[in-house]
């Protein structure tokens, strides 16, 4: 399945807040990232959230295959992950989204 195009959100497990993802190429995306909101460990919700709920919320990362250029030098395990179909993120100047609940991310 294809999941370009795709939102995501990530939780943090430290402070509770998420950051919505987007998908702007095919290929892997980690299950953990980083929160950006306080660096700690952010997990991903396996694209569970209706694409309709996150229509009119802007990605504030994305998803994307870089191009050989962008990857003149890059360190071996990165290689070795694009080489594999897995994708790199870069965050974009938008905000955080910090009225969504602080639940921590797997709490029942
Ligand atoms: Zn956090």
């Amino acid at each position: 399945m294809s999941f370009k195009g795709m939102k995501n959100i990530y939780l943090c497990q430290d402070c509770g807040r998420g950051h919505v993802s987007q998908d702007v190429d095919d290929g892997v995306t980690p299950f953990m990232t980083t929160c950006l909101a306080c660096a700690g460990t952010a997990v991903s919700m396996l694209y569970r959230a209706r694409q309709e709920m996150l229509a009119e919320i802007p990605a504030a990362q994305e998803w994307y295959r870089p191009k050989a250029a962008e990857l003149a030098a890059p360190p071996a395990h990165t290689q070795a992950h694009v080489d594999k179909g897995g994708l790199i993120s870069r965050t974009k100047p938008l905000p955080l989204n910090p009225s969504w609940p602080r639940a921590k991310a797997g709490a029942k």
